[in-house]
């Protein structure tokens, strides 16, 4: 984080996200990532006259979806305007969106911060508005090349209260905001890909004013690390010419990710520039109450809420409930073996142990891994049971199990052989072998030093191959010892 006593950044973020939704905002073209260019556009994505755009009400769910979970109030009289500009992406000259009445207002995010501390960022709007084509810059040395696929797509923009004072906290929201977006399977989630894009206004004050300085808009980050680095740029930047006295102005400015700086780009438009006016082609949106509960009923359990199940419920730790409750996906499985063991904390170390340890090392998500929650399950309850140790499932079955994800455990504990040995007379035997073995130590455990009964297990366990049962071996061991 940038140190410095005498300016203060203050930020404000505004966030696009592309709806995960089949179709496009006002018309029926299909929305799908990769296909080839063009191939998604109709007359209605191209504004040709006569053409007339219609409400998808799958959006608007996925909006109120998300104004719901952040607590936002939900308007229930909804209208659209034009947006009018020019630009080659934009093949009807207007954007349609939501100026005056964004679907939802205020609301809050709860971001954690590096030091563990949280902090709440306070949400302006979220409004529903449609994205435009893509410009292909770098295809083609002489040309712009216009892919209009992603035209009309159906966006939310997130727009944030001037509440951030560093990077670290913007990143902190960023990270909030798309594990958000992810659990309620509203968006990808993707900044790569741009399906979530964020604009980052920038200004400073000195320490200790009231008022806030004047802002720049920076452009075109498209990662997390490169939001902070670009506001730690501007930071600097514009603390260096508050110095030098000189005036800062309302602009856009582009951040160069190799270089890891910002550039001026143009000077920031006003509202009044884009002539907007109500959207005369669409009716206005009623939201009813029922259907506000229409959505709420079918809503996921939010990351906070299975937190506090998971540190509450299943007395899990808050490392571990932070952990499992990183993605949708995860959450999920942990709860699907939960289905089946009431031995929530094993089950928290299988998922977060072996479980992650596969998709990681397999640089893949939970959904590939193939073994299935229940079998997870069973393996936890053989443990339990004290039919084999916990080394055993996880140096043993557990191998043979993503081999072969159908067998039973049981099945491979005995074609195995690997039941945890607690025959007397063969621990008995190796127990005899052991203390032949190392007669000194027995001599020094008879004269006090007792905590030698470790090394003389772990020789037993290491003659039976690990299948020695380390409570009967132990009292096996005790008998003959003080016996
Ligand atoms: P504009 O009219 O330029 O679009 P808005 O008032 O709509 O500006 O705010 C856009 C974004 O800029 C919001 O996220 C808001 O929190 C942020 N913002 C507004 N003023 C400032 C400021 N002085 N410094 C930093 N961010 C600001
Ligand atoms: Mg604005």
């Amino acid at each position: 984080m940038l140190k410095n006593d005498t300016y203060e950044v203050v930020i404000g973020l505004e966030i696009h996200a592309q709806l995960n939704t089949n179709s496009k905002a006002f018309c029926s073209d299909k929305v799908e990532f990769g296909a080839a260019p063009n191939t998604l556009v109709s007359p209605i994505s191209l504004g040709h006259p006569g053409t007339l755009p219609v409400h998808n009400k799958e959006a608007v769910n996925m909006a109120i979806m998300l104004g719901l979970a952040c607590g936002c109030d939900i308007r229930e009289y909804n209208t659209y305007d034009r947006k009018n500009y020019f630009y080659a992406d934009l093949p009807k000259g207007y954007q349609i969106t939501q100026m005056d009445t964004p679907i939802c207002n205020n609301g809050k995010v709860e971001i954690i911060l590096p030091d563990g501390s949280t902090k709440d960022i306070n949400l302006t709007r979220i409004h529903m508005e449609e994205d435009t084509g893509k410009g292909l810059h770098d295809l083609d040395i002489e040309n712009t090349l216009m892919d209009y696929n992603r035209a009309g797509t159906a966006l939310v923009e997130i727009v944030t209260e001037p509440d951030f004072r560093s990077g670290d906290e913007a990143y902190a929201f960023l990270s909030e905001v798309r594990k958000l977006v992810r659990y309620l399977g509203v968006c990808d989630g993707n900044m790569e890909e741009g399906s979530l894009r964020c604009d980052a206004n920038v200004s400073v004050r000195p320490l200790g004013a009231k008022e806030f300085g004047v802002k720049v808009e920076v452009k075109n980050m498209n990662s997390m690390t490169n939001v902070k680095k670009a506001i730690e740029y501007e930071f600097e930047r514009q603390c260096k010419m508050a110095d030098a006295g000189e005036e800062i102005f309302s602009e856009t400015r582009n951040f160069d990710a190799l270089k890891g700086t910002t550039f001026g780009m143009r000077s920031k438009e006003d509202a009044n520039d884009y002539r907007f006016f109500p959207e005369p082609d669409l009716p206005p949106l009623v939201v009813s109450q029922e259907w506000i509960a229409e959505v709420k009923s079918q809503m996921p359990a939010l990351p906070k809420e299975l937190f506090a199940r998971f540190t509450g419920e299943y007395k899990l730790g808050e490392y571990d409930a932070s952990i499992l409750t990183e993605s949708k996906e995860v959450a999920d499985y942990f709860l699907a073996v939960c289905e089946y063991s009431s031995n929530y904390k094993a089950a928290a170390n299988w998922v977060m142990g072996a479980v992650k340890g596969w998709v990681n090392s397999n640089a893949t998500h939970i959904g590939k891994f193939p073994i299935a929650a229940a079998t997870i399950a069973d393996l936890i309850a053989s443990i339990d049971e004290g039919t084999i140790n916990f080394s055993v499932a996880e140096q043993k079955v557990f191998p043979i199990l993503l081999e072969n994800p159908t067998q039973k455990v049981g099945e491979i504990i005995q074609e195995q052989n690997l039941a945890l040995m607690d025959d007397d007379g063969a621990l008995q035997k190796w127990i005899d072998e052991v203390l032949a073995e190392f007669p000194e130590k027995v001599t020094d455990y008879k004269s006090g030093k007792t905590n030698l009964i470790g090394l003389f297990i772990g020789q037993v366990k290491k003659k039976s191959g690990g299948k020695a049962d380390p409570k009967k071996t132990s009292q096996l061991l005790a008998k003959a010892l003080n016996g």
